[in-house]
């Protein structure tokens, strides 16, 4: 698939800003893991989506053995300052259905690809994890950081913005072709 189509997928969409993904920009750091390990946003061990359910960093490289092409999509929207959660939580929200929409595209297009997108797996009120096998394999949803990406670094290796200031948040997520 060109980049022109992926870009015809990430603006049908919605996401805000798109840029090709060089694949070989990617580095997954044990750093980036540790940070999880941290539990700050308190889903660490919580669902099959983070760290340590998704996979060791080994296992999470394998995944990307192979992909050739990709492509990096952000959700930007306006806050009034940091402390602007609710803004905040409607541009996740945003982010999510955009980041859906673009994996059915792809499906729909029966190709292939590793979506990794921001925050955790929200499929399931409840996860199963560690009990049970994960309910919706094709629809988890990982983020960059649990596969052990610095965002800010992709980002910036490939030409996109990550930061837009202090009255914008973003969201970045990726597919991996
Ligand atoms: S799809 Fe459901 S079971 Fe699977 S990781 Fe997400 S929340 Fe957990």
């Amino acid at each position: 698939m060109t980049y022109e189509k992926m870009s015809e997928f990430a603006k049908e969409a919605g996401f805000s800003a798109w840029a090709p993904l060089d694949v070989s920009t990617i580095q997954l750091k044990q750093e980036v893991r540790d940070m999880c390990a941290v539990n700050t946003c308190g889903m660490y061990g919580k669902r099959w989506s983070c760290p340590p359910g998704c996979g060791t960093l080994e296992e999470c490289g394998e995944q990307l053995k192979g992909k050739t092409a990709g492509i990096l999509v952000q959700t930007i929207g306006d806050i009034e300052d940091s402390f602007d959660f609710e803004a905040m939580m409607e541009i996740e929200q945003a982010h999510k259905e955009h980041f859906y929409a673009m994996q059915a595209a792809f499906a729909d297009a029966g190709i292939s690809v590793i979506a990794l997108g921001a925050g955790c797996c929200t499929v399931c009120a409840k996860c199963t994890y560690p009990d049970e096998p994960c309910r919706f394999p094709a629809k988890r949803l990982s983020s960059m950081e649990a596969y052990g990406m610095v965002v800010n670094e992709v980002c910036k290796a490939n030409g996109l913005a990550y930061n837009y200031g202090p009255e914008k948040m973003a969201y970045t997520s990726c597919f991996l072709l």
